[in-house]
């Protein structure tokens, strides 16, 4: 196989920016979200589901609806997870046959994914190593408001839907806390590339 190594946070955590380092320092990043929202626009199968439980307003001219999904989600707890058991099997098989494939084709030596719902789909079974990205509260508040132009309340109402940061970290093999400036995130990111690079040749991944 090949060495494979998760990142998770919660909203703000700055799990986005730590991949966006490795992919600089030339790692292979796999986005969950980008092949989530690809497969339920591409699998007619999958797309069938969805609009049997959102209706046909799930999509726009073929396009996913996300606005109004998560607007739906947000309030019905039970269509989330009726939603969550279609798409995350199908994003986890993706995955893997991603794995294979560069597995297959020695392309890279370890593959990273970022993915919010790491545990809370079970896709931590499958991974080698699982990097958790946290930041103080406040810190992440603040960051969010300004990257999204959202107000404090939204922020704090998106992150009571989402697994306690302090579980998160419990659960991690690699704890990354991001509170200080982007050059300090970056050097630590160069830190975990290079051990990772000396994993793969140990273990022969
Ligand atoms: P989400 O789950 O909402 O997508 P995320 O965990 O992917 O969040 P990022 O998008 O990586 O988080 O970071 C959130 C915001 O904070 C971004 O605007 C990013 O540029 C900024 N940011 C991340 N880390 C730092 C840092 N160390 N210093 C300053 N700004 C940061």
């Amino acid at each position: 196989g090949i060495l494979t190594i998760g990142v998770t946070g919660g909203i703000g955590s700055g799990k986005t920016t730590v991949c966006r380092f490795f992919e600089e320092l030339g790692a292979k990043v796999i986005y969950a979200d980008d092949l989530a929202k690809r497969i339920m626009e591409e699998d007619e199968n999958l797309k069938k589901k969805i609009k049997k439980i959102f209706g046909e307003e799930a999509y726009i001219g073929g396009k996913l609806n996300r606005k109004f999904i998560a607007d739906i989600i947000f309030s019905d707890e039970t269509k989330k997870s009726k939603l969550e058991s279609l798409v995350h099997p199908a994003v986890i098989r993706e995955i893997i046959s991603e794995f294979k494939k560069i597995a297959r084709e020695k392309s890279y030596d370890f593959v990273i994914v970022e993915a919010a719902l790491i545990f809370e789909s079970g896709f931590d079974s499958e991974l080698d190593y699982i990097i958790v990205v946290d930041a103080d509260e406040e810190v992440k508040i603040k960051r969010i408001m300004e990257r999204d132009n959202c107000s404090r309340e939204e922020v704090l109402n998106r992150m009571k839907m989402q697994m306690d940061p302090a579980k998160k970290r419990e659960l991690a093999d690699i704890f990354i806390q991001n509170d200080g400036d982007i050059e300090t995130l970056r050097n630590k990111v160069k830190f975990l590339y290079s051990l990772f690079q000396k994993i793969s040749k140990l273990t022969g991944d």
